[in-house]
């Protein structure tokens, strides 16, 4: 296992805003992950994955940050059915199942997290989810210290979350429900997803995809943040995204405080024109202020 002694975090999320982690633990197996988590014994930690959904802290986490994305492996379980690895990357595993002719992991092509947070977060696109694919997850259950394995009407999949808790339930692997189908056909969907995901996000800003979650079916947050103004709204070096008004970009050296103040002030700006309280996606890791919080007080 390779283990980094006060590392910065920054360069593990995809908004490169983080201070350090009094060290950061890269597993190697399921069996080095589960045995490092077992072993915490009262000390701070905390899983990630991609880092694609995360706010950390720029004054850092004074604990045990695991990476779980050396840990990459995918087995052909039957003709319809894949095992991944947690840190196995959603976009790889998408494009790896279309080329052997497994259906239905088209829509996570341009999410990139991992398995794990993938589960965490029910994480979905074009009108898919993982709920949709996900026939088991297996954990790690630091409490009970066993491994435990869910069917996936028991993992309580809802939108954009499920009932584990990340800081007790560490994923280590899940089983999906693929059907078998025409990889031709499966490797255009992929693709045209892929070529979408270009088109439509800001893919030259670092960021962390959605900032909030869509309200109700009707209303996406990008609709209503951009009919309220938000668009080029500015917080030290954070902004809002010209081209989607429900992403925030790091313009280069934004701070944590820039960017929860940011997000706070558009959820204000919503709440005002439509009274809706839109509440934030992302996971927030590490010291801040009730303040910089106030968008995640539901
Ligand atoms: C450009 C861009 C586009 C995006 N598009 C989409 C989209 O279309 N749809 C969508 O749903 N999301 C999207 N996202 C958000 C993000 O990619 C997803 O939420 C993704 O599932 C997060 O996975 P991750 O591995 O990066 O998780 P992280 O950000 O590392 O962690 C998120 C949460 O999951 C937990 N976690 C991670 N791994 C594990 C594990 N092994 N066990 C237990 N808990 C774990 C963490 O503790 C944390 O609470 C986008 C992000 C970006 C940057």
């Amino acid at each position: 296992m390779d283990e980094l002694a006060n590392a910065p975090l920054a360069r593990y999320t995809t908004l490169k805003i983080g201070g350090n982690a009094r060290r950061v633990c890269h597993p190697k197996t399921i069996d080095e992950l589960v045995q490092l988590v077992g072993q915490m014994n009262g000390e701070p930690w905390y899983v990630i994955g991609g880092g694609s959904n995360l706010l950390i802290s720029s004054e850092g986490f004074d604990g045990s940050v695991i990476r779980t994305t050396d840990l990459t492996e995918i087995k052909q379980i039957s003709e319809s059915q894949l095992e991944a690895a947690a840190g196995a990357r959603l976009p790889h595993l998408a494009k790896f199942a279309a080329q052997k002719g497994y259906s239905g992991l088209e829509f996570a092509v341009g999410i990139p997290g991992t398995v794990g947070g993938g589960v965490i977060m029910n994480a979905g696109a074009h009108g898919s989810c993982m709920a949709n694919i996900v026939d088991t997850v297996t954990y790690f259950d630091s409490e009970a210290k066993k491994l435990v394995t869910l069917k996936n009407d028991e993992v309580g999949f809802v939108y954009r979350k499920c009932k584990l808790d990340p800081q007790k339930h560490v994923i280590v692997s899940a089983v999906f429900n693929l059907p078998h189908g025409e990889a031709e056909e499966i490797v255009a969907k992929t693709k045209h997803n892929e070529e979408y995901r270009m088109r439509t996000q800001p893919i030259g800003f670092p960021n962390a995809g959605s900032t909030f979650k869509n309200p109700d079916p009707d209303r996406s947050a990008g609709f209503l943040l951009d009919k309220s103004g938000a668009k080029n709204m500015q917080e030290g070096k954070a902004a809002v995204s010209e081209l989607h008004a429900n992403f925030v970009v790091n313009m280069g050296g934004a701070t944590s405080h820039d960017v929860a103040n940011l997000v706070g002030r558009m959820q204000e700006m919503v709440q005002e024109q439509f009274h809706v309280r839109m509440l934030p996606e992302w996971k927030t890791l590490g010291k801040f202020t009730d303040e910089e919080l106030r968008a995640w007080k539901s």
